[in-house]
Protein backbone atom coordinates (compact mmCIF):
# COMPACT_ATOMS: atom_id res chain seq x y z
CA UNK A 1 0.00 0.00 0.00
CA UNK A 2 1.12 3.58 -0.80
CA UNK A 3 2.05 5.88 2.22
CA UNK A 4 -0.91 7.82 1.71
CA UNK A 5 -3.46 5.20 1.66
CA UNK A 6 -1.91 4.06 5.48
CA UNK A 7 -1.83 7.63 6.61
CA UNK A 8 -5.44 7.24 6.64
CA UNK A 9 -6.41 3.40 6.79
CA UNK A 10 -3.60 1.67 8.45
CA UNK A 11 -4.14 -0.71 11.24
CA UNK A 12 -8.01 -0.37 11.25
CA UNK A 13 -10.92 -1.79 9.43
CA UNK A 14 -14.13 -0.35 9.73
CA UNK A 15 -15.84 -3.53 8.48
CA UNK A 16 -14.61 -5.01 11.80
CA UNK A 17 -15.32 -4.78 14.92
CA UNK A 18 -16.58 -1.31 15.76
CA UNK A 19 -17.46 -0.48 12.58
CA UNK A 20 -17.13 2.83 13.08
CA UNK A 21 -15.63 5.46 10.39
CA UNK A 22 -13.94 7.37 13.17
CA UNK A 23 -11.47 5.45 15.41
CA UNK A 24 -13.38 5.09 18.63
CA UNK A 25 -11.16 6.51 21.62
CA UNK A 26 -10.92 2.99 24.13
CA UNK A 27 -11.12 5.76 27.29
CA UNK A 28 -10.63 3.04 29.76
CA UNK A 29 -7.88 2.32 32.54
CA UNK A 30 -8.42 -1.76 32.58
CA UNK A 31 -10.25 -4.54 30.18
CA UNK A 32 -12.31 -7.28 31.38
CA UNK A 33 -11.36 -10.62 30.75
CA UNK A 34 -14.00 -13.65 29.81
CA UNK A 35 -12.76 -15.75 32.08
CA UNK A 36 -9.67 -16.56 34.32
CA UNK A 37 -8.94 -18.53 31.65
CA UNK A 38 -8.29 -15.71 28.96
CA UNK A 39 -6.88 -13.64 31.35
CA UNK A 40 -3.91 -16.04 31.85
CA UNK A 41 -3.74 -16.09 28.26
CA UNK A 42 -3.22 -12.93 28.03
CA UNK A 43 -0.42 -12.88 30.54
CA UNK A 44 1.26 -15.31 28.87
CA UNK A 45 1.26 -14.08 25.50
CA UNK A 46 -0.70 -17.45 24.66
CA UNK A 47 -3.61 -15.06 22.84
CA UNK A 48 -2.87 -11.27 22.42
CA UNK A 49 -5.27 -8.13 24.41
CA UNK A 50 -5.85 -5.51 25.99
CA UNK A 51 -5.14 -5.67 29.90
CA UNK A 52 -4.40 -2.80 31.02
CA UNK A 53 -3.91 0.54 29.43
CA UNK A 54 -0.58 1.31 30.30
CA UNK A 55 0.67 -1.51 28.69
CA UNK A 56 -1.59 -1.89 25.48
CA UNK A 57 -4.86 0.17 24.63
CA UNK A 58 -6.85 -0.71 21.26
CA UNK A 59 -6.56 3.26 19.90
CA UNK A 60 -3.06 3.31 20.41
CA UNK A 61 -2.60 -0.19 19.12
CA UNK A 62 -4.13 1.40 15.82
CA UNK A 63 -1.60 4.22 15.55
CA UNK A 64 1.10 2.03 16.36
CA UNK A 65 0.27 -0.59 13.77
CA UNK A 66 -0.48 2.68 11.19
CA UNK A 67 3.16 4.02 12.52
CA UNK A 68 4.88 0.59 11.49
CA UNK A 69 3.51 0.36 8.24
CA UNK A 70 4.14 3.91 7.37
CA UNK A 71 7.63 3.59 8.49
CA UNK A 72 7.93 0.10 7.02
CA UNK A 73 8.90 -1.75 10.06
CA UNK A 74 7.59 -4.47 11.65
CA UNK A 75 6.53 -3.37 14.98
CA UNK A 76 5.74 -0.21 17.19
CA UNK A 77 5.15 1.17 20.63
CA UNK A 78 3.86 4.75 21.63
CA UNK A 79 4.83 6.29 24.53
CA UNK A 80 3.95 9.31 26.28
CA UNK A 81 6.78 11.74 24.78
CA UNK A 82 9.29 11.51 22.67
CA UNK A 83 11.64 12.41 25.64
CA UNK A 84 10.68 8.67 26.60
CA UNK A 85 10.72 6.79 23.41
CA UNK A 86 14.38 8.11 23.25
CA UNK A 87 15.08 6.85 27.28
CA UNK A 88 13.22 3.31 26.28
CA UNK A 89 14.64 3.09 23.07
CA UNK A 90 18.25 3.69 25.01
CA UNK A 91 17.42 1.39 28.37
CA UNK A 92 15.80 -1.28 26.50
CA UNK A 93 19.54 -2.79 25.27
CA UNK A 94 21.93 -0.50 27.60
CA UNK A 95 22.41 -0.91 31.27
CA UNK A 96 25.14 -0.11 34.09
CA UNK A 97 28.89 -0.36 32.76
CA UNK A 98 27.61 0.04 28.75
CA UNK A 99 28.17 3.45 26.84
CA UNK A 100 26.54 4.35 23.87
CA UNK A 101 27.35 6.45 20.28
CA UNK A 102 25.31 9.65 19.69
CA UNK A 103 25.68 12.60 17.38
CA UNK A 104 26.86 15.91 18.13
CA UNK A 105 23.79 17.02 16.11
CA UNK A 106 21.22 16.42 18.66
CA UNK A 107 18.13 17.86 20.07
CA UNK A 108 18.77 19.51 23.61
CA UNK A 109 16.46 17.06 25.47
CA UNK A 110 18.10 14.00 23.92
CA UNK A 111 21.63 15.98 25.05
CA UNK A 112 20.84 16.05 28.53
CA UNK A 113 18.84 12.50 28.88
CA UNK A 114 22.33 10.70 27.07
CA UNK A 115 25.03 12.96 28.56
CA UNK A 116 23.46 13.85 31.97
CA UNK A 117 20.81 11.33 33.63
CA UNK A 118 21.87 8.68 31.76
CA UNK A 119 25.36 8.72 33.21
CA UNK A 120 23.35 8.35 36.83
CA UNK A 121 22.34 5.46 35.60
CA UNK A 122 26.00 4.17 34.54
CA UNK A 123 25.47 4.11 31.10
CA UNK A 124 28.17 6.74 29.45
CA UNK A 125 27.53 8.78 26.05
CA UNK A 126 30.16 9.04 23.53
CA UNK A 127 30.16 11.80 20.89
CA UNK A 128 30.37 11.25 17.13
CA UNK A 129 30.01 13.29 13.75
CA UNK A 130 26.93 12.47 12.34
CA UNK A 131 27.32 14.21 8.95
CA UNK A 132 30.54 12.14 8.48
CA UNK A 133 30.73 9.72 10.77
CA UNK A 134 34.58 9.81 10.62
CA UNK A 135 35.46 9.15 14.01
CA UNK A 136 32.50 6.85 14.71
CA UNK A 137 34.43 3.03 14.12
CA UNK A 138 37.27 3.67 16.22
CA UNK A 139 34.80 4.61 19.11
CA UNK A 140 32.90 1.09 19.52
CA UNK A 141 33.86 -1.28 22.29
CA UNK A 142 32.51 -4.22 23.46
CA UNK A 143 29.81 -2.55 25.73
CA UNK A 144 28.78 -0.23 22.63
CA UNK A 145 25.17 -1.24 22.74
CA UNK A 146 23.44 1.33 20.33
CA UNK A 147 24.31 4.66 17.85
CA UNK A 148 21.69 7.01 18.12
CA UNK A 149 21.89 10.08 16.15
CA UNK A 150 19.12 12.03 14.20
CA UNK A 151 18.50 12.11 10.52
CA UNK A 152 17.59 15.74 9.57
CA UNK A 153 18.56 17.70 13.16
CA UNK A 154 16.79 20.36 15.78
CA UNK A 155 17.22 22.65 15.74
CA UNK A 156 21.02 22.16 13.51
CA UNK A 157 19.02 21.63 10.51
CA UNK A 158 21.99 19.27 9.58
CA UNK A 159 21.35 16.04 7.67
CA UNK A 160 22.92 12.81 9.06
CA UNK A 161 25.30 10.52 6.85
CA UNK A 162 23.00 7.73 7.11
CA UNK A 163 24.27 5.28 4.46
CA UNK A 164 27.81 5.41 6.52
CA UNK A 165 26.34 5.18 10.25
CA UNK A 166 24.69 2.03 9.11
CA UNK A 167 27.59 0.74 7.42
CA UNK A 168 29.61 0.97 10.39
CA UNK A 169 27.04 -0.55 12.96
CA UNK A 170 26.15 -3.55 10.59
CA UNK A 171 30.13 -4.63 10.36
CA UNK A 172 30.30 -3.82 14.36
CA UNK A 173 27.03 -6.04 14.90
CA UNK A 174 25.63 -2.59 17.02
CA UNK A 175 21.90 -1.14 17.10
CA UNK A 176 21.06 1.59 15.21
CA UNK A 177 18.48 4.23 16.57
CA UNK A 178 17.65 7.33 14.36
CA UNK A 179 15.24 9.77 15.85
CA UNK A 180 13.24 10.66 12.65
CA UNK A 181 10.94 13.63 13.99
CA UNK A 182 11.93 16.71 11.53
CA UNK A 183 12.14 14.45 8.63
CA UNK A 184 8.56 12.69 9.60
CA UNK A 185 7.68 9.68 7.71
CA UNK A 186 6.79 10.75 4.90
CA UNK A 187 9.80 12.70 3.79
CA UNK A 188 11.76 9.83 4.94
CA UNK A 189 12.44 6.25 6.05
CA UNK A 190 15.29 5.32 8.23
CA UNK A 191 14.52 1.41 8.08
CA UNK A 192 14.78 1.41 4.62
CA UNK A 193 18.21 2.33 4.29
CA UNK A 194 19.09 -0.34 6.96
CA UNK A 195 18.28 1.41 9.75
CA UNK A 196 17.18 -0.71 13.07
CA UNK A 197 15.02 1.28 15.19
CA UNK A 198 12.97 4.41 14.48
CA UNK A 199 11.97 6.88 17.34
CA UNK A 200 9.80 10.08 16.98
CA UNK A 201 8.40 12.83 19.03
CA UNK A 202 5.13 13.33 17.45
CA UNK A 203 4.31 16.10 19.50
CA UNK A 204 5.92 17.81 16.35
CA UNK A 205 5.49 17.00 12.66
CA UNK A 206 2.73 13.56 13.39
CA UNK A 207 0.55 16.16 15.65
CA UNK A 208 1.15 19.23 13.49
CA UNK A 209 -1.02 21.20 15.35
CA UNK A 210 0.98 21.64 18.55
CA UNK A 211 -2.51 19.87 20.25
CA UNK A 212 -0.85 16.72 22.42
CA UNK A 213 2.54 15.27 23.22
CA UNK A 214 3.63 11.62 22.13
CA UNK A 215 6.09 9.85 21.43
CA UNK A 216 6.89 6.41 19.27
CA UNK A 217 9.30 3.61 18.84
CA UNK A 218 9.07 1.28 15.31
CA UNK A 219 11.56 -1.44 14.56
CA UNK A 220 12.61 -3.21 11.84
CA UNK A 221 11.88 -6.27 10.75
CA UNK A 222 14.17 -9.47 11.54
CA UNK A 223 15.64 -7.72 14.69
CA UNK A 224 15.48 -11.11 16.67
CA UNK A 225 17.98 -12.91 14.32
CA UNK A 226 20.25 -9.56 14.87
CA UNK A 227 20.06 -10.13 18.36
CA UNK A 228 20.52 -13.67 18.16
CA UNK A 229 24.14 -13.12 16.29
CA UNK A 230 25.01 -10.84 18.32
CA UNK A 231 24.10 -12.73 21.94
CA UNK A 232 27.47 -11.64 23.38
CA UNK A 233 26.69 -7.76 22.56
CA UNK A 234 22.88 -8.50 23.79
CA UNK A 235 22.37 -10.98 26.17
CA UNK A 236 19.27 -9.64 27.70
CA UNK A 237 17.51 -10.66 24.52
CA UNK A 238 18.95 -14.20 24.30
CA UNK A 239 18.41 -14.93 27.88
CA UNK A 240 15.51 -16.07 30.35
CA UNK A 241 13.88 -12.31 31.53
CA UNK A 242 13.30 -13.81 35.27
CA UNK A 243 10.49 -10.41 35.39
CA UNK A 244 8.26 -11.90 32.86
CA UNK A 245 8.26 -15.71 33.98
CA UNK A 246 11.35 -16.42 31.92
CA UNK A 247 10.21 -15.14 28.55
CA UNK A 248 13.20 -15.30 26.56
CA UNK A 249 12.29 -12.65 23.58
CA UNK A 250 14.13 -13.85 20.52
CA UNK A 251 12.09 -16.78 21.38
CA UNK A 252 9.01 -15.49 20.60
CA UNK A 253 7.70 -14.84 17.13
CA UNK A 254 6.44 -11.31 18.04
CA UNK A 255 8.28 -7.50 16.97
CA UNK A 256 11.57 -8.46 19.48
CA UNK A 257 12.58 -4.52 20.71
CA UNK A 258 8.93 -3.29 21.20
CA UNK A 259 8.06 -6.35 23.03
CA UNK A 260 10.72 -5.90 25.56
CA UNK A 261 10.06 -2.09 25.63
CA UNK A 262 5.99 -2.75 26.30
CA UNK A 263 6.48 -5.80 28.50
CA UNK A 264 9.38 -4.90 30.80
CA UNK A 265 9.88 -0.66 30.34
CA UNK A 266 6.61 0.33 29.83
CA UNK A 267 5.60 -1.72 32.74
CA UNK A 268 7.89 -0.71 35.12
CA UNK A 269 8.73 2.88 34.32
CA UNK A 270 5.18 3.34 32.49
CA UNK A 271 5.19 6.60 30.63
CA UNK A 272 2.26 5.13 28.45
CA UNK A 273 0.65 7.70 26.22
CA UNK A 274 -3.42 8.49 26.81
CA UNK A 275 -5.50 6.77 24.75
CA UNK A 276 -6.61 10.44 23.96
CA UNK A 277 -3.91 11.41 22.50
CA UNK A 278 -3.76 8.47 20.11
CA UNK A 279 -6.70 9.31 18.88
CA UNK A 280 -5.64 12.49 18.18
CA UNK A 281 -2.84 11.57 16.35
CA UNK A 282 -4.74 9.23 14.29
CA UNK A 283 -6.75 12.16 13.40
CA UNK A 284 -3.78 14.39 12.37
CA UNK A 285 -1.36 11.37 11.23
CA UNK A 286 -4.04 11.25 7.99
CA UNK A 287 -2.51 14.42 6.59
CA UNK A 288 0.66 13.78 7.00
CA UNK A 289 2.25 14.09 3.65
CA UNK A 290 0.05 16.80 2.72
CA UNK A 291 1.02 18.99 5.79
CA UNK A 292 4.83 17.75 5.30
CA UNK A 293 4.75 18.90 1.61
CA UNK A 294 3.46 22.08 2.34
CA UNK A 295 5.45 22.49 5.00
CA UNK A 296 8.66 21.89 2.65
CA UNK A 297 7.76 23.77 0.25
CA UNK A 298 6.76 26.98 2.06
CA UNK A 299 9.79 26.89 3.98
CA UNK A 300 12.31 26.63 0.38
CA UNK A 301 10.50 29.22 -0.51
CA UNK A 302 11.41 31.59 2.60
CA UNK A 303 14.54 30.53 2.55
CA UNK A 304 14.97 31.92 -1.05
CA UNK A 305 13.92 34.81 0.19
CA UNK A 306 15.76 35.03 3.17
CA UNK A 307 19.02 34.33 0.95
CA UNK A 308 18.67 37.46 -1.60
CA UNK A 309 18.15 39.95 1.79
CA UNK A 310 20.51 42.27 2.29
CA UNK A 311 20.31 42.54 5.72
CA UNK A 312 20.76 38.23 5.90
CA UNK A 313 24.41 36.95 6.26
CA UNK A 314 23.53 33.29 5.70
CA UNK A 315 20.74 30.81 6.04
CA UNK A 316 20.77 27.48 6.65
CA UNK A 317 18.41 25.47 5.25
CA UNK A 318 19.05 22.10 3.26
CA UNK A 319 16.47 22.31 0.05
CA UNK A 320 18.60 25.43 -0.81
CA UNK A 321 21.00 24.81 -3.64
CA UNK A 322 23.93 26.74 -1.42
CA UNK A 323 23.52 24.35 1.93
CA UNK A 324 26.45 21.94 2.68
CA UNK A 325 23.79 19.65 3.19
CA UNK A 326 21.76 19.81 -0.60
CA UNK A 327 23.13 16.77 -1.63
CA UNK A 328 22.29 14.88 1.03
CA UNK A 329 18.87 16.01 1.54
CA UNK A 330 18.83 15.35 -2.59
CA UNK A 331 19.50 12.00 -1.61
CA UNK A 332 17.41 10.91 1.44
CA UNK A 333 14.52 12.66 1.18
CA UNK A 334 11.04 12.43 -0.92
CA UNK A 335 11.50 14.53 -3.81
CA UNK A 336 14.64 16.34 -2.10
CA UNK A 337 12.12 18.04 0.30
CA UNK A 338 13.48 18.91 3.65
CA UNK A 339 10.93 19.58 6.26
CA UNK A 340 10.09 22.77 7.69
CA UNK A 341 12.78 24.37 9.91
CA UNK A 342 15.00 27.31 8.67
CA UNK A 343 17.62 29.31 10.87
CA UNK A 344 19.82 32.39 9.47
CA UNK A 345 21.88 34.66 10.78
CA UNK A 346 21.30 38.85 10.85
CA UNK A 347 23.83 41.46 11.69
CA UNK A 348 23.78 41.70 15.27
CA UNK A 349 22.21 40.36 18.46
CA UNK A 350 20.04 43.66 18.90
CA UNK A 351 19.11 43.31 14.93
CA UNK A 352 18.03 39.63 16.04
CA UNK A 353 15.90 41.02 18.96
CA UNK A 354 14.18 43.42 16.72
CA UNK A 355 13.19 40.77 14.14
CA UNK A 356 11.48 38.57 17.25
CA UNK A 357 9.71 41.82 18.68
CA UNK A 358 8.55 42.86 15.31
CA UNK A 359 7.70 39.57 13.42
CA UNK A 360 3.54 39.57 13.58
CA UNK A 361 2.64 36.03 11.77
CA UNK A 362 5.41 34.09 13.81
CA UNK A 363 4.76 33.59 17.24
CA UNK A 364 7.75 33.34 19.71
CA UNK A 365 7.82 29.51 20.88
CA UNK A 366 10.37 26.80 21.49
CA UNK A 367 8.78 24.53 19.64
CA UNK A 368 8.61 23.20 15.77
CA UNK A 369 6.29 21.32 13.51
CA UNK A 370 3.24 23.38 14.42
CA UNK A 371 0.80 24.63 12.18
CA UNK A 372 1.21 27.57 13.12
CA UNK A 373 4.93 29.61 12.40
CA UNK A 374 7.02 29.98 14.99
CA UNK A 375 10.13 31.96 15.87
CA UNK A 376 12.94 32.30 17.94
CA UNK A 377 15.96 34.17 19.09
CA UNK A 378 17.62 31.18 21.64
CA UNK A 379 20.23 34.25 22.49
CA UNK A 380 17.33 36.65 23.85
CA UNK A 381 14.98 34.30 25.01
CA UNK A 382 15.67 30.41 26.25
CA UNK A 383 19.38 31.45 26.66
CA UNK A 384 18.85 34.84 27.52
CA UNK A 385 20.51 34.69 30.99
CA UNK A 386 23.62 34.02 29.57
CA UNK A 387 26.37 36.25 29.03
CA UNK A 388 28.00 36.14 25.46
CA UNK A 389 30.71 33.77 26.63
CA UNK A 390 28.86 31.52 28.13
CA UNK A 391 26.50 31.61 25.06
CA UNK A 392 29.33 30.58 23.14
CA UNK A 393 30.60 27.61 25.19
CA UNK A 394 26.52 26.45 24.80
CA UNK A 395 27.08 27.18 20.85
CA UNK A 396 24.28 29.75 20.65
CA UNK A 397 25.16 32.11 18.41
CA UNK A 398 23.78 35.37 19.22
CA UNK A 399 22.78 36.55 15.85
CA UNK A 400 20.90 33.20 15.01
CA UNK A 401 16.91 32.67 14.22
CA UNK A 402 15.32 30.12 13.86
CA UNK A 403 12.21 29.37 11.96
CA UNK A 404 9.51 26.78 12.21
CA UNK A 405 6.99 27.09 8.89
CA UNK A 406 3.58 26.59 9.40
CA UNK A 407 1.04 26.17 6.97
CA UNK A 408 0.24 29.34 6.13
CA UNK A 409 0.23 31.17 2.57
CA UNK A 410 4.27 31.60 2.22
CA UNK A 411 3.12 35.00 0.42
CA UNK A 412 1.98 36.12 3.79
CA UNK A 413 5.32 34.87 5.93
CA UNK A 414 7.74 36.43 3.44
CA UNK A 415 6.15 39.73 3.86
CA UNK A 416 5.83 39.64 7.73
CA UNK A 417 9.66 38.49 7.43
CA UNK A 418 10.40 41.93 5.03
CA UNK A 419 8.68 44.13 7.16
CA UNK A 420 10.32 42.56 10.95
CA UNK A 421 14.23 43.10 8.82
CA UNK A 422 13.07 46.59 8.12
C1 LIG B 1 10.97 17.66 20.57
C2 LIG B 1 11.93 16.63 20.22
C3 LIG B 1 12.15 15.53 21.06
C4 LIG B 1 11.46 15.39 22.40
O1 LIG B 1 10.11 15.12 22.21
P1 LIG B 1 8.96 15.48 23.30
O2 LIG B 1 7.74 14.92 22.65
O3 LIG B 1 8.94 16.95 23.46
O4 LIG B 1 9.32 14.75 24.54
C5 LIG B 1 13.06 14.56 20.66
N1 LIG B 1 13.72 14.67 19.49
C6 LIG B 1 13.53 15.71 18.65
C7 LIG B 1 14.27 15.77 17.37
C8 LIG B 1 12.63 16.72 18.99
O5 LIG B 1 12.45 17.76 18.15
Amino acid sequence: MQKETIAVHGGYNNKEGWGTMNVPIAQTTAFAFRDAEHAANLFALKELGSIYSRLTNPTTDILEQRFAQLEGGAGALCVASGQAAIFYAIANVAQAGDNVLISDKLYGGAVTLLTHSLKRFGISAKIFKSEDASNLEEQIDENTKAIFFESLSNPQIAVADVEKIVEIAKRNGVLTICDNTVASAWLFNPIKWGVDIVVHSTSKYTNGQGSAIGGVIIERDGLADFFKQNSKRYPHFNEPDESYHGLVYTEVPLPNFTLRARLALLRDFGAAQSPHNSWLLLQTIETLDIRMDKHSNSALEVAKFLETHPKVKSVNYPGLESSVYHEKAQKYFKDGKASGLISFEVEDFDAAKKVIDSAKLFSVVVNIGDSKSLIVHPASTTHSQMNEKELKEAGINPTTIRLSIGLENPIDLVEDLKQALE
